[in-house]
């Protein structure tokens, strides 16, 4: 028998609410690979699956949600993985259609799971989880597309949420000068001892303009914000450089205008997590085990156990949570 969080939906109002039972290896769902979770973690995703209303993302109850897992194999039907091997989950709708990671076991497809690199635990792995991930592949499209240090500040939005806490580590670890945008002041010390050098309140950028464009101050940008902020970001950005778009926190709007691309060769940069092939998955998690450092990560960590799920999934949802949170299903 093994724990697991369980939104069950009340058939009369419709509403899904979590209850944490004991469940047996015959309840797992069909999978290739059946993974001792050790660690999961609470994403903005996580806070719409532990709503009452499954956030329009889960469909089918009763429902384990977790949209990310990490632990070791337990046992596999496919050659690329055998019992002791540690994993990470991250996308492919787990959590959301699939089992997910608020159960001590889960079973999963071998083609969803990356082998954790050497030099990360299961637990830092998740202090890392989905929003860690996301800033990676944010980071890596930026380089790809020009962006080098010592060529100007990187903007980063929604800086002291997963997201933005993770991009902000590894821009200032890179080498960036990085500007981070927040709306709590008190976050400010905790920003630059992520390495942020400076401090942008979210009301400077959260006030519509209606000039296309202004001053030239970003070498790029990771967003994790979108709506008005964003459009705002695209008219300050530098000749030729990018934002990598990540998030909707602040809207899922884009009142923009086209100048930005038309006049200064701006790129918008879309970010998934969810689909990523698998050949850059495994790149993003290698160059989050080389260019992340551990103590800042650290710093980031709110530990947590199956219970304080549903009070950090409401407040994840109301922009409330610093940092990231570790979930140990074990605890
Ligand atoms: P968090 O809640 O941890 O962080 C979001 C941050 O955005 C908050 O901490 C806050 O930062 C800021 N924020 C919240 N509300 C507003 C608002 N109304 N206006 C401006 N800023 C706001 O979430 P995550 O970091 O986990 O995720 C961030 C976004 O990225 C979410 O929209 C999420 O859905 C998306 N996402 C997308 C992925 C993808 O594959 N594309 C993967 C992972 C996440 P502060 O307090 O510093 O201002």
């Amino acid at each position: 028998m093994f724990n697991a969080l369980v939104m069950e939906k009340d058939e009369e109002s419709g509403l899904a609410s979590p209850v944490i039972k004991q469940l047996s290896d015959e309840d797992l769902p069909h999978g290739e690979v059946r993974v001792a979770v050790e660690y999961s973690t609470v994403n903005y995703k996580d806070g719409l699956c532990l709503s009452p209303k499954g956030g329009g993302l889960v469909r089918n109850y009763p429902h384990v949600p977790g949209i990310d897992y990490a632990g070791t194999v337990e046992t596999s039907s496919d050659d690329r993985y055998k019992p002791g091997d540690k994993v990470v989950l991250t996308g492919w709708r787990v959590g959301e259609a699939h089992w997910g990671g608020y159960a001590q076991k889960a079973s999963a497809l071998a083609d969803w799971l990356v082998p954790l690199p050497d030099g990360l635990s299961p637990r830092q792995a998740m202090a890392v989880g989905t929003a860690g991930f996301t800033a990676m592949l944010a980071v890596m499209a930026l380089e790809d597309h020009g962006m080098k240090p010592g060529t100007g500040p990187v903007l980063v939005t929604g800086a002291a949420g997963g997201v933005g806490s993770v991009a902000t580590a590894i821009l200032a670890n890179l080498g960036y000068e990085v500007a981070a945008v927040t709306g709590r002041p008190e976050t400010g010390d905790y920003l630059k001892s992520l390495g942020a050098t400076t401090i942008v309140p979210r009301d400077d950028l959260n006030e519509t303009t209606k000039r296309p464009l202004e001053s030239e101050t970003w070498a790029g940008c990771v967003d994790a914000v979108g709506g008005e902020m964003l459009a705002r970001v695209l008219g300050q950005m530098k000749y030729g450089a990018s934002v990598a778009a990540v998030g909707l926190a602040g809207g899922a709007a884009l009142p923009a205008t086209v100048i930005p691309f038309l006049l200064r060769g701006v790129n918008l940069l879309g970010i998934d997590s969810v689909m990523q092939p698998y050949d850059n998955r495994l790149r993003a998690w290698r160059r989050i085990a080389t260019d992340l450092p551990m103590d800042k990560l650290d710093s980031m960590i709110q530990p947590a156990s199956l219970k304080d799920l549903p009070q950090l999934g409401s407040e994840i949802l109301k922009g409330q949570v610093k940092g990231r949170v570790v979930v140990d299903v074990n605890s």
